[in-house]
């Protein structure tokens, strides 16, 4: 049996290993993590709409039932291609063909202080430290006499117009304007300000100038102030500061501006496009080396002269083709370059509103954020976190409530140093501090 290593349980290398499951191959599966996650809702545990364990799935449960198929938890540092070796943590996989899935990670685009000081959302942990610092800002701005470190702690901003900035900003605006608005007092909520910046003049870059006008006014309808053609230049633990000289106080800045290949990318020592992913030939190997292919986040691949997004369709369908590109070979057949057919993409900016472009069609509204709900909840892996998802919906849209406001990660609204007035005296408890209570 040909051994076949594949790095990376995400969505790219996943859909691999499942169609790969009951063939004539011996498959071994690796991932730095044990559970597959469904980046998309991350930012609904951010939020506190979801508990993470309703977007995440043990691997080993996966692939327990794919016979040929074997997990091992392990974080790769590199591939030796010439000994056809993968190179982990522990030792080395020998592979006869591989299979490299292992997706992006934050791009800060060189503001070195942005990665210092800015917090992220790529996997559960950020997710869940995301919500803890959030609340943790109310819990303490409820304390906070002075009014400067008080707005600072009300202050969130969300670097970046994309969809998951957008997707957070309508969320975060939603979970303050619902369950917050009920937990504190209205002064306190009031001051609450959401920002979100982009370099470019509109949000949603990717898509049609009516859809972006949409959003852009939905999310202002949800009190979210957009700065547009508006660069951020320095990042601080209590505040951002742009391009322009302008600055924003704030004790939460979310960077959510681009991705960038792992470093697993430069580790292969192989040719890469401007933007750090890999060059890949049309049936997705490496160029000279016919047995390696890298797909998804890690692959740059051109089609009609533009390069592909870095979305989850796009690492299935390309996961879906090495499967059958694999088996081709086996079995002596060609098969055809790889092409990635779009079935449109859509963003959710809100309760009942969502953008999307499907079947051609351009979208807004209730039909859109209808169409995004089914959608996801049909991408989710198994039986049990659709349930989860959709009881947690179903609560959140008819109660207007979000229950998992838990404050479980380390307090990082504490971190770093105030430029403000910090040394202050004391004063005494002011009104809204007692009403806070
Ligand atoms: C917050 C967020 C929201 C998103 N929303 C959407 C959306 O709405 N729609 C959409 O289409 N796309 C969305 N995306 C993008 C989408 O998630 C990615 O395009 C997709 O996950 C890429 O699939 P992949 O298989 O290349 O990588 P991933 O799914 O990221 O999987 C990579 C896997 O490799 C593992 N790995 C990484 N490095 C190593 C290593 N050195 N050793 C071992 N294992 C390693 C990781 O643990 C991970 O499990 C979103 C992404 C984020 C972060």
């Amino acid at each position: 049996m040909k051994r076949v290593v594949i790095v990376g349980a995400g969505f790219g290398g996943l859909r691999a290993a499942r169609r790969l499951a009951g063939g004539d191959f011996d498959v071994t599966l690796l991932d730095r993590q044990n559970y597959h996650l469904f980046q998309p809702l991350l930012y609904q545990v951010a939020t506190a709409s979801l508990e993470q364990e309703s977007i995440a799935y043990p691997v080993r449960a996966i692939a327990r039932r794919w016979g040929n198929v074997r997990f091992q938890m392990a974080e790769v540092t590199g591939v030796d291609l010439a000994n056809k070796r993968v190179l982990a943590e522990g030792g080395s996989i020998p592979y006869d063909l591989l299979v490299v899935a292992a997706g992006a990670q934050t791009a800060f685009f060189g503001v070195e202080s942005a990665r210092q000081h800015a917090r992220e959302l790529k996997g559960l942990p950020d997710a869940v430290a995301l919500r803890s610092h959030v609340l943790a800002a109310f819990e303490h701005a409820a304390l906070e006499d002075d009014p400067q470190k008080r707005a600072s702690l009300l202050t969130f901003v969300v670097v970046g117009g994309g969809p998951t900035g957008v997707e957070y900003a309508g969320a975060l605006a939603e979970l303050i304007d619902g369950p917050l608005a009920r937990d504190f007092s209205p002064e306190l909520v009031d001051m609450a300000r959401i920002v979100l910046v982009d370099m470019l003049p509109h949000v949603l870059d990717a898509y049609p100038p009516n859809l972006r006008d949409y959003t852009a006014r939905r999310l202002e309808a949800l009190g979210v102030e957009l700065m547009l053609g508006a660069q951020v230049a320095d990042v601080l633990s209590d505040r951002v500061t742009l391009s322009d000289g302008r600055t924003i106080p704030a004790k939460t800045v979310l960077w959510m501006a681009g991705v960038e290949p792992v470093p697993l990318a430069g580790a292969l020592g192989v040719d890469r496009a401007r933007d750090g992913r890999v060059h890949v030939e049309s049936d997705l190997t490496l160029p000279g080396h016919p047995d390696v292919y890298v797909i998804g986040d890690m692959a740059y691949v051109e089609q009609d002269s533009e390069p592909l997004p870095q979305m989850a369709p796009v690492a299935m369908q390309q996961g879906a083709y090495v499967a059958r590109h694999i088996a081709a070979r086996a079995a002596g057949r060609a098969v055809e370059p790889f092409r990635y057919r779009s079935r449109g993409t859509m963003a959710v900016i809100g309760r009942g509103a969502a953008v999307a472009r499907v079947f051609g069609l351009r979208l807004t509204g209730l039909l859109a954020w209808l169409m995004w709900l089914v959608l996801h909840l049909s991408y989710l892996i198994d039986f049990r976190n659709r349930l989860l998802v959709l009881i947690n919906w179903a609560y959140d849209y008819l109660f207007f409530e979000r229950k998992v406001r838990l404050i479980t990660a380390p307090d990082t609204t504490r971190d770093g140093e105030w430029s403000v007035d910090d040394t202050s005296p004391a004063r005494e408890a002011s009104p809204e501090r007692v009403a806070a209570f």
